[in-house]
């Protein structure tokens, strides 16, 4: 495992950052719309610990309110609190209620069992919450907390778009930032540009959605895996061509990945000795072609991140876009096909939307859910018996 500064935080911080967000959940899967089990996560926690991370992104909403709770109990059962660094974050439904500020962070500081947070970032921003956040006075709520010494960093998180990003990221001395970076998404939110812009300001960057939401760790197309086999190249991964990529670039401190399981914490510390720039250029050809192939076939630009959720009727969103996505990508017809099933049988899926709306206003990728849910429909029930 390599380290790198936090920027003038000072923080020595693992390059591969543990996102609390894809949690075992308490019914023995991995739905970030059910709390989180704190047994598993002490257990996730431990080996992540043991493999040398030691940054840890949780944030208010996440398990239903109970990724900090999980974390919290952890560090404080093995002792760790004080070998880690915590990044928590406001939530973005806050920003237009500066009264319960304080109140949030209270309980939050509660939850992790600790009494100060290292990171502690403004949530999801964007061109309203940004307004919002400084006519209600965030910034002098993010300065007063650091004088207090009860964060050690203030930072944001943001999905759009880059013109958005510089302003915010010029609007405040930000200790660090934290965007959606992976070889898939240069074009996408900030972006490469975003990203470049930081860093030519010294801001470190944390990335999120490294892997896109697992989809760059799953068994890619079969053009794609021809380039990952060419024998020129070092055989890896598509998690591992995913992460070195982000690794590579200098001005990254911490690329965070959401893991579940004991197997993926293992396989990403594993890349997780990456130098900045040591990608040869060979390399970086090979991952600019799969980006390439990847775009052209890519159907829903859906990172799984679950703003959407709760849906009020039931519709399990982002599952959806994922399943979609992996039966269009990854040729899934088998799984698409039992799944969308079920999704239907239990009342999860397109004809269970009133239309409200409510998803796609919460939707950070802009997606048009309802619309998106219906084309969906009329293809995968093409594949369920009459
Ligand atoms: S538009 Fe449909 S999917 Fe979206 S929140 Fe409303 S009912 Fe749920
Ligand atoms: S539909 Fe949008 S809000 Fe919902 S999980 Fe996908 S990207 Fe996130």
């Amino acid at each position: 495992m390599l380290y790198r500064t936090l920027g003038k935080t000072g923080y020595r911080v693992s390059s591969l950052g543990f996102g609390l967000m894809r949690l075992p959940d308490i019914q023995g899967g991995m739905r970030r719309d059910l709390p989180a089990d704190p047994v598993k996560t002490r257990d996730l926690v431990a080996r992540a610990v043991a493999l040398g991370i030691n940054y840890f992104d949780t944030a208010y909403p996440y398990h239903q309110k109970t990724s900090e709770t999980v974390l919290g109990m952890a560090l404080e059962d093995l002792g760790i609190r004080k070998d880690c660094v915590i990044a928590t974050k406001l939530p973005s439904a806050s920003m237009k209620t500066p009264e319960r500020w304080d109140a949030i962070f209270s309980e939050q500081l509660q939850k992790l069992r600790t009494d100060h947070v290292d990171v502690y970032l403004v949530h999801n921003l964007n061109r309203v919450r940004w307004a919002d956040f400084q006519r209600n006075g965030g910034l002098d709520f993010l300065s007063r907390l650091k004088r207090e010494g009860r964060i050690g960093a203030a930072g944001f998180s943001l999905h759009d778009e880059t013109d958005i990003f510089r302003s915010v990221l010029d609007g405040y001395d930000w200790d660090v930032c934290q965007i959606q970076f992976n070889y898939l998404d240069i074009k996408l939110q900030a972006g490469l540009a975003g990203y470049e812009y930081a860093a030519a300001k010294g801001v470190p960057v944390i990335s999120m959605e490294t892997l896109k939401g697992g989809m760059l760790a799953c068994t890619p197309p079969a053009s794609v895996q021809a380039i990952w086999d060419n024998p020129i190249l070092p055989h890896r991964t598509p998690a591992e061509w995913a992460l070195r990529w982000v690794l590579d670039h200098k001005g990254i401190a911490v690329a965070l990945s959401g893991m579940g399981h004991e197997n993926e914490l293992i396989a990403n510390a594993a890349c997780a000795d990456h130098t900045p720039g040591s990608l040869s250029e060979q390399e970086r050809l090979a991952i600019d072609k799969a980006r390439q192939i990847y775009q052209s076939m890519y159907r829903i630009q859906c990172t799984g991140c679950a703003y959407c959720m709760p849906c009020p009727r039931g519709v399990t969103i982002p599952y959806l876009f994922r399943l979609y996505n992996n039966y269009k990508l990854f040729n899934e017809t088998h799984w698409a096909k039992i799944q969308y099933g079920q999704a239907l049988a239990n009342g999860m899926a397109f004809p269970s939307c009133i239309g409200c709306g409510q998803c796609a206003r919460q939707c950070p990728q802009g997606l048009a859910i309802p619309a998106l849910l219906h084309d969906i429909h009329e293809e995968l029930r093409q594949l369920l018996p009459a």
